[in-house]
């Protein structure tokens, strides 16, 4: 805890010296000038000198109950003392099965088989090295590239980077090239001037059934993607979008997996969006994030029936060799158990349905300031895009680091956002009141207008 000043200084000379953070940058790798954050509650989290900063990205789109629940975390130690660990390799545990029960309850179609993982990029993975696996019993072993799209967000390991689309991450990154091919943005902003959504939509389409065609069906193992494009910048397809892909990827016989690592547990108001927003039965759902509340890491890939079936009618004996020390721990199955609980007692996926017409209508009335190009979003989770000139979407001529001045401005104002380049995104915990969502737009409107006159007065934005 940075309490006294000299302790404080050593904690962040610690912080410099000792800690790698996640998507360092070689310039700011020694950077003491981070905000500790130590404590929280509620929406609200405290820094080191005790200012309270609304949460606006909800952690990292994950805390949907909120911060400081005692009940969920008194779960966690109970389960903790009764059985703190126990390999899932060749035992059970009746918490982790409990849970598998509940997660196929609340899953569309036949997705009732359950793979515990460590977090999304893990339950990605997995269920990538699942369908492979599959692919390879049935004798398909040439059947192996997986489409994805430009800006999509799969995670961090090998497997899972390799699927994300989102070029500056990967400029000095490796990644398996061989094994993806990535269909053009399919952001309704960014379509070509003149051309109406619906013909967008149709050229999105075109896009992925002529990759599948191209690469040879034989070839193609499954599409990958995110019912909304969360890291890209909160990129909502064009309506009907997925129903039309998972039409295309069933006729070429190209498996679908849904990452819901973001959409799902409730950020657009139901358990999985997968159907119940867009409509779609896919192959796999991957989950993590929102699963534990964030309290706990803990992720899944919840996969079909019918590929498992396959699997055991192949009568091969095959091993899934795949699978990690923590899957089904049992302290993260307590606490994604009292999540669910917690869920149903308090009635979040009605309350998140409740005030999303409010959250939408604030996010969008953003638009009207005049560095906002666009904004866009579902349930609570939404987006600012700034623009040079609102008339002429074109980020490129615009400071880059226009989302992190925003930020930096927010937060003297006692708000949270998540800068994405020239983007903001927003993914507040899931208990958001009316009241706070508006405390929310307040900070932030003030925020992008300060951000705003800094760059007209260093001259790097003129109004239109
Ligand atoms: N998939 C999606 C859609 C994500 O947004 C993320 C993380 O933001 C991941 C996978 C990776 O999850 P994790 O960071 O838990 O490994």
């Amino acid at each position: 805890m940075l309490e006294n000043g000299s302790e404080n200084d050593a904690l962040r000379e610690w912080d410099g010296e000792n800690v790698l953070h996640p998507w360092e940058n070689s310039a700011t790798v020694r950077d003491r000038s981070r905000t500790f954050v130590e404590g929280a509650q509620g929406i609200y989290v405290y820094s080191e000198d005790g200012k309270r900063l609304l949460d606006g990205p909800g952690g990292m789109w994950c805390v949907q109950i909120g911060y400081g629940r005692r009940d969920l975390a008194q779960a966690m130690a109970d389960q903790a003392m009764q059985l703190g660990y126990y390999s899932a390799f060749n035992n059970s545990n009746s918490v982790t099965a409990e849970l598998a029960h509940e997660i196929a309850a609340r899953t569309p179609g036949d997705l009732n088989t359950v793979f515990f993982t460590t977090g999304g990029s893990t339950a990605v993975d997995s269920a990538l090295r699942f369908i492979h696996y599959r692919n390879n019993v049935l004798g398909k072993p040439e059947k192996k590239k997986v489409i994805s799209r430009h800006k999509a967000y799969h995670g961090s390991t090998y497997l899972a980077a390799t699927m994300s689309g989102k070029e500056r991450d990967k400029g000095w990154m490796d990644v398996a090239h061989e094994l993806v091919h990535f269909l053009p943005d399919v952001n309704p902003y960014r379509r070509p001037s003149g051309m109406s959504v619906n013909e967008f939509l149709e050229e999105k389409l075109a896009d992925l059934e002529n990759a599948i065609l191209e690469l040879g069906a034989d070839q193609v193992a499954a599409f990958i993607a995110e019912p909304i494009l969360s890291s890209g910048g909160v990129i909502v397809p064009p309506e009907g979008y997925h129903k039309r892909c998972l039409e295309i990827c069933r006729k070429h016989d190209v498996l679908y997996i849904s990452d819901e690592v973001v959409t799902g547990y409730g950020r657009l108001g139901h358990w999985f969006a997968s159907e119940d927003v867009f409509g779609i039965t896919p192959d796999i759902i991957t989950c993590a994030k929102g699963m534990t509340s964030g309290y706990v890491p803990m992720g899944a890939a919840i996969i079909s029936d019918r590929l498992i079936q396959d699997v055991v009618d192949s009568g091969k004996d095959a091993t899934f060799s795949n699978g990690y020390t923590y899957s089904g721990h049992p302290v993260s199955a307590a606490a994604a158990l009292k999540n669910i609980r917690i869920f149903e007692d308090e009635g979040i996926l009605e309350h998140v349905r409740d005030v999303t017409p409010h959250f939408q209508e604030r996010l969008h009335k953003l638009r009207d300031l005049p560095i906002v190009g666009d904004t866009r979003g579902m349930g609570l989770v939404g987006c600012v895009e700034c623009v040079a000139d609102s008339r002429s979407p074109d980020p490129l001529a615009l400071d880059h680091a226009v989302g992190a001045r925003i930020d930096a401005r927010c937060q003297e104002l006692g708000l949270l956002v998540r800068p994405i380049v020239n983007m903001c995104v927003f993914s507040p915990p899931l208990i958001i009141t009316r009241d706070e969502i508006d405390e929310m737009f307040d900070l932030l409107e003030q925020g992008i207008r300060l951000a705003t006159d800094d760059l007209a007065r260093e001259g790097l934005w003129k109004a239109a």
